[in-house]
């Protein structure tokens, strides 16, 4: 026996903690925009010590036959190219279907491994069993569940809530039909059809489960459910991990399903909904159409560059409201460079941060980091709020749910969700290219107050005509 047949499992064992760490390091990098890019690098370096080690292990054990080997090799090789490029080339605002088309890919594959387990593996205890069966269910869910999530964000399926006709029969009878197949598959008893008939069955209940989850959640929930979404695929490669006994899948679904988990609390938190909510279904659909959705004429004035740049320059503080269309502009440059140059006129600008802003969560963050804006200039919700009374001059760049006080009342589709009090600013400006709605897809009761004033056009041009506009001053 040779050093490596006596002492491979240990090697292993030790290589996968290795690799434990170092995604609990990236994790850790990943707190603050700063270091979030040494977070990923240190994360990938972690994954690809995993796979090599598992890789390693299949081949020095022979488990692999030749055409195994090409199959995967082809496998890994075709999806590192497709996620490579992808991620390469998705533009920051579609970042959030990527993650859901990343949270479809997890959770399918988790699914597969479970589901190929219950119909090829011996001697099954029922512990493994009980994990086989969540495998299956967690992952079929996330798996359609992620993959409306992800049409409904790109706007292939509709973003708004769609009724699912009869869906809590529907969610009935799938529940039924789940702790049926999982009867049969522990007590062994297929009433003679074979361990095929549960095991299928089973994935197809759990897949129209995830269409049913999805379909009815609308607008301004969606951050909530991809994150919920996320935690799940993490959990079910927890669970494939305890059915192919590989410690490190163990782990790394775990960190994902506990960080997912975190993750939704604190949305659903900013968002003001219950978890329990969410879970139990029915939420974002408020029922009830009000006055700000029926599409009652608001009465908009117009102003221009000039005049916003008179206001702001004379401004002694100046809070800037960043949304999804900020990043839809790709004005944050324009946006750092009208900081500096108010600054340079000792003006205070500070940016006031909505935990759902834009189309992910930290998305402002990152963006603005990009353009190289002070993190300490970012004051989330809960400070910035109580500092809109005192700012002359609230700039809003293509945000609109994030500050539509139609969430303080009953009966919209955003009710009860926090919002910036942008209109207890002095002056409200406001930087859009028309009348578009934002994600919630209801008017912005905001536009049309006495001291709120529409400055037209695309961000990135607004802005960049507001900068020439002071510097002529
Ligand atoms: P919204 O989506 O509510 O509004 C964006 C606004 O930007 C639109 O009204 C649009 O109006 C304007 N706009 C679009 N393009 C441009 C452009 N090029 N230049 C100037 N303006 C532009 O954005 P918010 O950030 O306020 O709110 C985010 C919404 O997205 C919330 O409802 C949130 O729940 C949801 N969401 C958030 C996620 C997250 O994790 N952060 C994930 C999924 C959804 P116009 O067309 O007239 O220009």
């Amino acid at each position: 026996m040779n050093f490596f047949d006596a002492n491979l499992e240990t090697i292993a064992w030790f290589v996968y903690l290795f690799s434990a760490f170092l995604f609990i390091q990236g994790l850790r990098f990943m707190n603050s925009p700063r270091t979030a890019r040494k977070g990923n690098f240190v994360s990938i370096v972690g994954m690809s010590i995993a796979v090599a080690m598992a890789l390693f292990q299949s081949f020095y054990h022979g488990f692999l036959q030749i055409s195994a080997i090409i199959v995967l090799l082809v496998g890994i090789a075709i999806g590192a190219a497709f996620g490579f490029v992808t991620a390469k080339k998705v533009k920051m605002t579609a970042m959030p279907q990527l993650v859901s088309i990343f949270n479809t890919v997890g959770g399918g594959a988790a699914a597969l491994v479970a589901i190929n387990d219950a119909l090829f593996a011996h001697s099954i205890v029922l512990s493994t069993y009980i994990t086989i069966i969540l495998g299956i269910i967690i992952g079929s869910v996330t798996f359609t569940g992620s993959l409306i999530a992800a049409a409904k964000l790109q706007g292939i399926v509709s973003g708004s809530p769609i009724k699912v006709p009869a869906k809590k029969l529907i969610d009935l009878l799938c529940i039924v039909g789940i702790i049926f197949c999982s009867y049969m598959l522990i007590s062994g008893n297929n009433f003679g059809y074979g361990i095929e008939f549960p095991v299928v069955l089973l994935t197809a209940l759990a897949l129209i489960m995830g269409i049913t989850f999805v379909l009815p959640i609308g607008g301004a929930d969606m951050p909530v459910v991809i994150s919920i979404l996320n935690a799940c695929t993490g959990t079910a490669v927890a669970m494939a991990g305890f059915v192919i006994n590989n410690l490190i899948m163990i782990v790394a679904g775990a960190l994902v399903g506990a960080a997912g988990g975190i993750l939704s609390k604190l949305m659903a938190e900013a968002m003001n909904r219950s978890l329990f909510n969410i879970l139990a279904g029915g939420f974002g659909d408020t029922g009830k159409i009000d006055s700000a959705e029926s599409g009652e004429a608001l009465n908009l004035t117009e102003t221009s560059a000039d005049d916003v740049a008179v206001q702001m320059a004379y401004a002694a503080r100046v809070i800037i409201v960043p949304g999804y269309g900020l990043a839809v502009a790709g004005a944050q440059h324009e946006i750092a460079d009208l900081t500096k140059i108010l600054e340079s006129k000792g003006v205070e600008v500070i940016f006031a941060i909505h935990p759902v802003a834009g189309r992910m969560p930290g998305h402002m963050n990152v963006l603005l980091a990009e353009a190289n804006v002070s993190y300490e200039k970012l004051i989330p919700l809960e400070d910035v709020n109580p500092m809109f009374p005192t700012a002359e001059v609230a700039l809003v760049v293509g945000a609109n749910d994030v500050t539509n006080p139609a969430a303080r009342r009953q009966g919209t589709p955003i009710s009860g969700m926090p919002i910036l009090d942008v209109d207890a600013a002095k002056n409200v400006v406001v930087v859009k290219r028309g009348r578009g709605k934002g994600y919630a897809g209801i008017e912005n009761e905001l536009y049309g107050l006495p001291h709120t004033k529409m400055l037209y056009g695309d961000a990135k041009k607004a802005v960049a005509s507001i900068i020439s506009a002071i510097k002529e001053l």
